[in-house]
């Protein structure tokens, strides 16, 4: 599903370059749920950035789904994104204005899809995350975990391949974060998409079943590779 070949990715600022990025090479099959962990500076933002598609290598390919998205074009890349890829922040970057089941049905809307099969799809989104009672509560009346757990549903109405979440229990109290983790546990489990998650916790890793440890722009260690 995922392929990546000696990757690289560097920063030139002036007469300096940052090797973010020092020759990634690294599979992840369909449906698997990895960890990716590693000190500030790593460069794992670098990487997800790389696998949804909103940056291009220095060198290296990279192939998501079939599509070279080291050679692929700008538009390629947009259609990338909006088809295949769904991305969770660490501050959940909800639209205020709107309540939950607005927020989770935007996607498809923007898409083209109908209201009436949107909001449908979105329904059924907003009950795999457990909040069909919360519906119609606006952000600011919602909890962080129920927050993250909305943009969760958001991330994955329109049913992309690959689900990124870059730190999503970073801003969240041990109970929120717990529920959350418990829900990437489940579309993990559930085999929804392929799962990468960024994350400093010990126990969001633990969830995944597979943890790739990051050094100064490298791979160090891969739980399946050592298996
Ligand atoms: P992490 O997400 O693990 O904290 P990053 O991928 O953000 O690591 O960063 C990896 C390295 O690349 C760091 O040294 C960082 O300073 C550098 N870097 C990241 N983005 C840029 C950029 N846009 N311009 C210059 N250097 C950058």
């Amino acid at each position: 599903m995922i392929s990546l070949k000696n990757v690289t990715r560097e920063y030139t600022s002036g007469q300096r370059t940052v090797h973010a990025l020092g020759g990634v090479s690294v599979g992840i099959a369909q449906h698997e749920f990895v960890a990716i962990s590693g000190p500030s500076g790593c460069g794992k933002s670098t990487l997800i950035h790389l696998l949804a598609g909103l940056d291009h290598p220095t060198s290296g390919e990279i192939f998501v789904d079939g599509l070279a998205l080291h050679s692929a074009d700008d538009a390629a890349l947009t259609q990338f994104r909006r088809r295949q890829v769904g991305l969770v922040f660490q501050f959940f970057n909800l639209l205020p204005t709107m309540n939950v089941r607005e927020n989770v049905s935007l996607p498809l809307l923007l898409q083209g899809v109908s209201l009436a099969e949107s909001e449908k799809r979105a329904a059924d989104l907003i009950g795999l995350v457990g909040l069909t009672e919360r519906a119609d509560h606006f952000v600011h009346q919602l909890s962080g975990g129920e927050q993250q757990r909305t943009a969760i549903a958001r991330a994955l109405v329109h049913r992309p391949a690959l689900l990124i979440a870059d730190e999503p229990t970073g801003n969240l109290d041990s109970h929120s974060a717990a529920s959350v983790m418990e829900l990437l546990e489940r579309i993990g489990a559930e085999a929804l998409t392929t799962l990468i998650v960024v994350t400093h916790s010990a126990e969001v890793a633990r969830a995944a079943s597979r943890r790739i440890e990051m050094r100064d722009g490298k791979i160090v260690r891969d739980s399946r590779s050592a298996s």
